[in-house]
């Protein structure tokens, strides 16, 4: 029996603020070989995002059509607006065996969890609520209420911090991202995701 290449499923977590983005961003310039999701949003855009780039802003009766038609892998509700992960695309890029990243709240994450219990799920943790407060103050992309209602989430976050197999303090941006760069390394070389090199490297004698 063929053992095919597995996929490897990336849970990135961290409060609104923490860099989650950021991090992102730099990841897929060091590593061509990531997937990341692009999720659907019912939130209004902000000035600087790009549909199809950073979200797909839709309806929320688009939204609910698409859960409908089981074409949502994960949902959830933050902050009164819904945020999901599209089902197909996920599927099709962990059969073709690459890395694939979510960027998910926590409620997401525990979904995703039950769904792929092989997920490797990351928390992005600041390195305090006063670095995060500026941090959301800074970006200037919510209003003084939002961030409150964020930095309320946030802490609520920061408490399940432990469900998450690893967590990485997003300090220095360099840093965190050559953990997070390391972690994947590393989940890419287990074992049972190696399983099927056994035959290649027995058949090539
Ligand atoms: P923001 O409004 O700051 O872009 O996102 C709010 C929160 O929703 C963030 O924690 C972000 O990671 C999360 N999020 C983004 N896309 C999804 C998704 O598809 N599913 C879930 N569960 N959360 C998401």
């Amino acid at each position: 029996m063929k053992i095919e290449k597995m996929g490897l499923l990336i849970i990135l977590s961290g409060p609104s603020g923490s860099g989650k983005d950021t991090v992102l961003n730099e990841l897929s310039k060091q590593d061509d070989d990531i997937k990341i999701s692009i999720s659907l949003t019912t939130r209004p855009k902000r000035d600087w995002e790009i549909d199809g780039v950073h979200y797909y802003f839709v309806a929320e009766n688009y939204f609910l059509r698409k859960i409908e038609c089981n074409q949502i892998l994960e949902y959830a509700v933050y902050n009164g607006n819904y945020y999901g992960t599209p089902k197909s695309i996920i599927d099709q890029w962990l059969a073709n065996g690459e890395t694939v990243i979510l960027k998910i709240e926590v409620q997401g994450a525990q979904k995703i969890r039950e769904i792929y219990p092989d997920a490797v799920s990351i928390f992005l943790m600041p390195p305090s609520m006063k670095i995060l407060k500026e941090r959301l103050f800074k970006r200037e992309s919510e209003k003084n209420d939002e961030i409150q209602r964020r930095l309320s989430i946030a802490i609520d976050e920061i408490k399940r911090a432990t469900e998450y197999n690893y967590i990485v303090v997003n300090d220095l941006l360099d840093y965190a991202v050559s953990d997070i760069r390391a972690i994947i390394r590393a989940e890419r070389q287990s074992s049972p995701r190696l399983e099927y090199l056994i035959n290649e490297v027995i058949e090539n004698d």
